[in-house]
């Protein structure tokens, strides 16, 4: 196979070029470019959607590959023959998990993509830890700690305002304090204030009173939790914004949290070292256990805070509880992409009270199918009443024929509802 030449990003590219990153989740990748934009880079969230992206995508990444890989590839191409910007004054950034599953690739397909394209010129950064190094760009111990806090309040601000948007006496209000909160993060991150200690708890207390502060109606709603593949569950693009279309059908939707996906990265280095060993696995695990515990104080920190102001909201109960939940029905060493947590997210998000669940599923995606769609009879055996239903997302599907099959789960769920 022929090898793709890496555009190193430079120092001086750091002055001049425009840093794009994809959309995956609106709130916490709003935080997340602000966290770049504070520490010196030029950067942009891309909002693009319509055909033209996966019209893109399809051009220029081959068709067996996992619908993610086409949609992510698919914008940031679209994005940069929309005319808005200089092609030669621009930069991509993608996650690279370096994991088992194909996530890990997407920085290689998005090479070849723009190779395909002739813009091989732009360069491309992998957003990990230490896979590739560009001199222009670091993850400096503030950007580190500042896209953690992002990620937690990007989490505690989806989990409340899904709680408070559907039930709102005054419309619009939830999304204009999320924008707020946005702001003031925002702002203090800029300020080098916010993201550790003492404020970090006070910014989430403050949060929680902000909320709970919403006047609320006291209609009885649909829940309906969402688990999946990590885009096509969180990305409004990925799965024709099925959050919006389930809040447009009278429904309240919980999506589980951004933090427990990386908890569960961390958690498998534990299952590497039993199940495989070796001297590289053994070395690392003490170091990948203190990142765990120190992100699991983050994840105890915002709910006890949370639930020191209010119990109004339904909060889950961690991470260690969570992992708990699949015990016995698949193993811990399913780690390929979502893995067991897919399954235990369905059984912790049907123990909070959201019996009614979106099994959201690539095309392309065999591990999610393994663990999703595929543990929907041991989950439902395990928890009786919950109703799961499987939705495949890929280029030809049509966003109708997803919502019938939607629709169809909710009057299930309406006679249950009506019965209780
Ligand atoms: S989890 Fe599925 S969709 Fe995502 S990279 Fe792996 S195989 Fe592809």
């Amino acid at each position: 196979m022929k090898e793709i030449n890496r555009v190193i990003f430079t120092k001086q590219m750091k002055k001049d070029y425009t840093l794009l990153l994809p959309q995956m989740l609106p709130i916490h990748f709003e935080i997340i470019k602000e966290v770049f934009t504070n520490n010196g880079y030029k950067a942009e969230l891309l909002t693009n959607e319509g055909p033209s992206v996966i019209q893109e995508g399809l051009k220029y990444v081959h068709n067996d590959m996992c619908y993610p890989a086409q949609l992510v590839i698919g914008q940031m191409l679209d994005a940069i023959n929309s005319g808005k910007y200089d092609k030669h004054k621009i930069a991509l950034i993608i996650t690279q998990t370096g994991g088992g599953c194909r996530a890990s690739n997407y920085i290689f397909l998005l090479r070849k993509a723009l190779e395909r394209a002739n813009m091989a010129y732009v360069p491309v950064i992998s957003l990990s830890f230490g896979l590739e190094k560009n001199p222009g760009f670091k993850l400096t111990n503030r950007i580190i700690l500042q896209g953690f806090a992002g990620i937690v309040y990007g989490d505690l601000l989806s989990l409340l305002s899904n709680q408070t948007r559907p039930y709102e006496i005054n419309k619009g209000e939830t999304n204009e304090l999320v924008q707020k909160w946005i702001n003031i993060l925002s702002d203090k991150f800029k300020n080098n204030k916010g993201y550790i200690g003492y404020a970090m708890k006070n910014n989430l207390i403050r949060i929680a009173k902000d909320f709970d502060n919403i006047e609320l109606n006291d209609e009885k709603k649909i829940k309906v939790g969402i688990v999946g593949e990590i885009f096509i569950k969180f990305a409004p693009l990925g799965n024709n914004h099925l959050q919006d279309f389930l809040e447009d059908q009278g429904c309240e939707v919980m999506v589980p949290s951004l933090l427990g996906f990386f908890l569960y990265g961390m958690e498998n280095a534990k299952y590497d070292k039993q199940y495989y060993g070796g001297f590289k696995r053994i070395m690392s695990y003490p170091i990948k256990k203190i990142g765990l515990n120190i992100v699991e104080t983050f994840e105890n920190m915002t709910y006890k805070n949370v639930n020191k102001v209010t119990q109004k909201f339904i909060l889950p109960k961690g991470f260690a509880h969570m992992k708990s939940l699949c015990n016995g029905i698949i193993d811990h060493g399913v780690k390929m992409g979502e893995g067991w947590l897919l399954t235990s997210e369905m059984l912790e998000l049907s123990e909070l009270g959201y019996k009614n669940i979106i099994c959201a599923q690539p095309f392309g995606c065999l591990p999610n199918h393994i663990a999703g769609k595929g543990m929907i009879r041991s989950v439902s055996e395990r928890a009786k009443d919950t109703n799961i239903v499987p939705i495949d997302y890929d280029p030809s599907a049509t966003s109708v024929n997803q919502e019938n099959r939607i629709k169809l789960m909710l009057s299930i769920a309406k006679e249950n509802m009506e019965k209780e």
